[in-house]
């Protein structure tokens, strides 16, 4: 046991998971017993993890761009990073939109089955509709505004404003560089260590991985809905989980292309960042181990890492934008909405900014589903037709978001110089010792 890879623990603890809430399910008590004596440890680990996630980016961030040298660089890589990021959401909505346009998931939903749908879960779905209408009334700057906060320790005290803490730990980052060396010695010094103890927490925290998504996964099998809806909507997660699975291809094809890394060396090394984005539908929550995973076992030196992945947990979020282009033509086609060609590049415009603007958090991706399905003339009522099926969907969509920030991260890398060898050649050792 001792001997198993990470990644391969990791599978083994949601497994057993899921039997143990399958067994579970069939005593009367069992369900109540999860939700009292398991699922906390599961929120435990979620919570260490979304714990060092802040000084992570505060720490990275700095000692990376403080790495930098000159303000040029920096501006080299941002521009890369951006562009990088946008084409790559681009691709993954356009993806989404042939996958649908072509399966036509909608056509086989009856009328029936969509009244039963609107009924069981209108109520959950009024919910997120009004989560969207909260986050609509404002100008059209407001993302801009939010970028600058006006105090740095409100900003660090919620997870929710990463861009804030990223802006704030750029900006000093920039400052940095910009004094004489003898006086920005003893910070950078500082930040250099800092970096390594919450790296090196990362590592402990990882060790209890396995438990953590055993009992994600046990309280989430039996809070799953029933299984009648979910054949209902069987054709539409099939379209979602097909584009998604097209999208890791493209990811790995595009590592292969620009920097001649092999498939499997690729997914060896983010296979424990894939599985924990699984576990947790979270990319914020599982950015600590994505940056762990991409520097010392893809080989991205820091100073790239630490830059590009915070921003791109945030911003690129491409599994979230194809799945909003899928379940936003699908809600046409179950209502019989025909859509013009314009407006499906309105759709891909809209996603994309969608995703860029939903939060790393589980559900957000739905929440900002409603302003595509605005902009397309698209029921808002029909977001309760795919609230049965939006977590487990969630969770895979966030494994191509965490996939696809470490993607960018490899291009950036090689296109500047700094995608080196890994560290750890044995890529378990870290957790071992
Ligand atoms: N859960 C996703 C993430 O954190 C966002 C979403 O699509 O809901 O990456």
């Amino acid at each position: 046991m001792k001997k198993l890879a990470l990644h391969w623990k990791i599978l083994l603890g949601m497994a057993l998971g899921v039997v143990f809430a399958l067994i579970m399910t069939n005593f009367s008590w069992g369900p109540d017993v999860i939700a009292d004596w398991v699922k906390p440890f599961g929120t435990i680990f979620i919570n260490s993890l979304k714990l060092i996630a802040i000084p992570l980016i505060f720490a990275a961030l700095i000692k990376g761009i403080s790495d930098l040298k000159d303000i040029s660089s920096l501006s080299k890589m941002g521009i890369r990073t951006i562009l990088t990021y946008i084409v790559t959401t681009v691709l993954a909505v356009s993806i989404g939109l042939a996958v649908v346009s072509i399966v036509k998931p909608g056509g086989s939903i009856n009328e029936d089955t969509r009244n039963e749908l609107v009924e069981a879960y209108g109520g959950d779905a009024e919910s997120k509709r009004l989560d969207a209408e909260k986050q609509k009334d404002s100008g059209p700057l407001q993302a801009l505004i939010d970028l600058v906060p006006s105090n740095i320790v409100s900003a660090a005290s919620s997870n929710s404003n990463m861009l804030q803490v990223i802006f704030f730990s750029v900006f000093f980052g920039i400052g940095l560089i910009l004094i004489p060396e003898e006086k920005s010695k003893t910070v950078k010094d500082f930040f250099d260590g800092f970096n390594e103890v919450i790296l090196k927490m990362v590592d402990l925290i990882m060790l209890a991985a396995p438990y953590g998504v055993f009992a994600l996964l046990a309280a989430l099998v039996v809070e799953a809905p029933s299984a009648d809806l979910f054949a209902a909507l069987g054709m539409y997660a099939f379209c979602v989980v097909l584009g998604l699975a097209l999208m890791i291809g493209v990811y790995v094809a595009l590592v292969k292309v620009f920097t001649k890394k092999s498939p499997s060396f690729f997914l060896n090394g983010i296979a424990p960042a894939q599985l924990l984005a699984f576990s947790t539908s979270s990319s914020a929550a599982t950015l600590p181990v994505t940056m762990e995973r991409v520097t010392e076992h893809l080989g991205v030196e820091e100073e790239v890492s630490s830059f590009v992945l915070p921003i791109g947990a945030t911003i690129n979020m491409d599994g979230t934008s194809l799945y909003q282009a899928v379940a936003a033509v699908f809600i046409a086609q179950a209502f019989g909405i025909d859509l013009s060609f314009g407006t499906q590049l309105g759709i891909i415009a809209t996603a994309t900014l969608a995703s860029i603007g939903s939060a790393a958090v589980p559900g957000a991706g739905m929440v900002m589903l409603v302003g595509v399905l605005g902009y397309a003339g698209i029921p808002e009522a029909g977001l309760a037709l795919i609230f049965a099926v939006d977590r487990p969907l969630d969770m895979c969509r966030t494994v191509v978001n965490v996939t696809g920030d470490a993607t960018v991260s490899m291009l950036v890398a090689k296109s500047q110089g700094k995608l080196g060898e890994p560290h750890v050649k044995d890529w378990d050792d870290t957790y071992k010792k």
